[in-house]
């Protein structure tokens, strides 16, 4: 099935592994639904620069903390371009900290925008991949839906929900050539991590450099990060024909992390 013209949502693309889907994913002539938050004048410049093989790229702010506006972002994509036959729910925060002084509302932030935001984004796209008989549903979770680091209470709990959700799904459609797939990265050097990096540092009372030696990479036995191309890559891959018979599984993207 070629790719070329398909359509997909990539819900946190305005930055880091997201846009490199957007990147990866426009140079095969997919239109894309970009959203994310950030500088509107940077978005615009993205959204244009994607414009490369006859696609079409359009841009959704909605806030993956509320329900109505994610279902508003797929009710006009469908408008606009027919069914989301690939939807990559990727938007994700983290926040480091031990659980007696964990915020309630990072808890509740986390738990919407990594988790619940991919219940509303796939309850209101799955309607339209029935119809056009075939759709790709890839969930970015982490080594951390799969084994636990401490002070990431939220982050951790949330990519263990997303990989329930991944399997339950891929069961509901596995019979309407809809597959539905988790990612699961180690360690990308994007926004979310630098930040982490300096959160971590100060959570441990150790220097950053300590921390990517010493917390970061000590998991990842392959000493490197991983690259957002990488990722990109493996999410065209689950869109191809090839991965067709590939559905409920953790892709895992560690370095050997979860194999140990
Ligand atoms: P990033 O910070 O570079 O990008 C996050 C994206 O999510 C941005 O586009 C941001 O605007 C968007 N976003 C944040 N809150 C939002 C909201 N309320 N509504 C809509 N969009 C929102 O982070 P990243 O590292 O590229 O992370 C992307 C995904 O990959 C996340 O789900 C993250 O948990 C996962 N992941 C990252 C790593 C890593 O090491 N970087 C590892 C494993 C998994």
């Amino acid at each position: 099935m070629a790719l070329n013209g398909k359509t997909a949502l990539i819900t946190g693309s305005t930055s880091g592994i997201g846009l490199a889907i957007a990147q990866g994913f426009a140079q095969q002539g997919i239109n894309i639904i970009l959203n994310g938050f950030g500088d509107p004048q940077e978005i615009e410049d993205i959204r244009k620069s994607l414009e490369i093989n006859g696609n079409k790229i359009t841009y959704s702010n909605a806030d993956m903390t509320k329900p109505d506006e994610i279902v508003n972002m797929i009710q006009s994509a469908e408008q606009k371009f027919g069914a989301i036959d690939i939807l990559v729910n990727n938007a994700g925060i983290q926040h480091v900290s031990p659980i007696e002084d964990f915020p309630p509302e990072k808890w509740d932030a986390i738990m919407a925008i990594n988790l619940s935001s991919a219940f509303h984004t796939t309850r209101a796209a799955i309607g339209g991949m029935r119809k056009a008989g075939w759709g790709r549903i890839i969930n970015m979770c982490s080594a951390h839906g799969l084994v636990a680091s401490p002070y990431k209470a939220a982050y951790v709990a949330a990519k263990h929900g997303i990989l329930g959700l991944t399997k339950t799904i891929a069961l509901e459609v596995a019979q309407d050539n809809i597959t539905c797939n988790a990612i699961c990265p180690g360690y990308v050097r994007t926004p979310l991590v630098e930040n982490q990096i300096a959160d971590t540092a100060k959570a441990r009372g150790i220097s950053e450099e300590e921390v990517i030696r010493d917390v970061l990479l000590t998991a990842q036995w392959t000493k490197k990060f991983v690259t957002v191309e990488q990722i990109s890559g493996i999410a065209l891959f689950l869109c191809s024909d090839s991965a067709e018979n590939i559905t409920g599984i953790d892709l895992r993207v560690d370095g050997g992390w979860t194999a140990a």
